[in-house]
């Protein structure tokens, strides 16, 4: 299973791959128990595409609970440090919601942005992934945040 999503006029594509997908849905807050949880997306980059290879977290020491998901920063800098030997390069943040079809929160889209402006990278914008309770791909909010407004992205599901 792997998700494509057209970048604008462009022809780069952005790609969720398998493994990432199949990390996040695991997640999914099926129960009315279950906390929310999230982490970070690496990404290849190999010609035209973005390919979402990884999904990390949840890790000891994020602070979650029904309707929040604080990851614990010295984590974050750890897996950014180790993958990017690996040529896997940081591009944004997944996080479960207990809704159906999610929608971003307020401060999600305030902290995705600040994490772009105030970081060190070459992207044009980070990316926000948000897991919800109906199956994939319907369950799943795909953005870009960058200087801009938010872009919201469609993709082209395939098995
Ligand atoms: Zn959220």
């Amino acid at each position: 299973m792997s998700i494509e999503y057209s970048l604008g006029k462009s022809e780069q594509k952005l790609v969720l791959a398998d493994a990432a997908l199949s990390h996040m849905k695991r997640r999914q807050q099926r129960r009315w128990w279950q906390r929310e949880a999230g982490g970070q997306l690496f990404a290849r980059f190999l010609d035209a595409q973005i390919i979402v290879e990884e999904a990390t977290g949840p890790r000891f020491g994020d602070k979650r609970s029904r309707v929040s998901y604080i990851p614990y920063p010295a984590a974050e800098q750890r897996e950014i440090d180790k993958r990017f030997k690996l040529g896997l390069h940081y591009v944004g943040d997944w996080h479960t919601h207990p809704e159906q079809v999610p929608t971003p929160s307020g401060s999600d889209i305030v902290s995705i942005r600040n994490c772009f402006v105030m970081s060190r990278h070459d992207l044009d914008a980070f990316l926000l992934v948000i897991v919800g309770l109906a199956p994939l791909p319907g369950g799943l909010h795909v953005s870009l945040h960058g200087g801009k407004a938010p872009i919201i992205l469609q993709g082209t599901y395939s098995l």
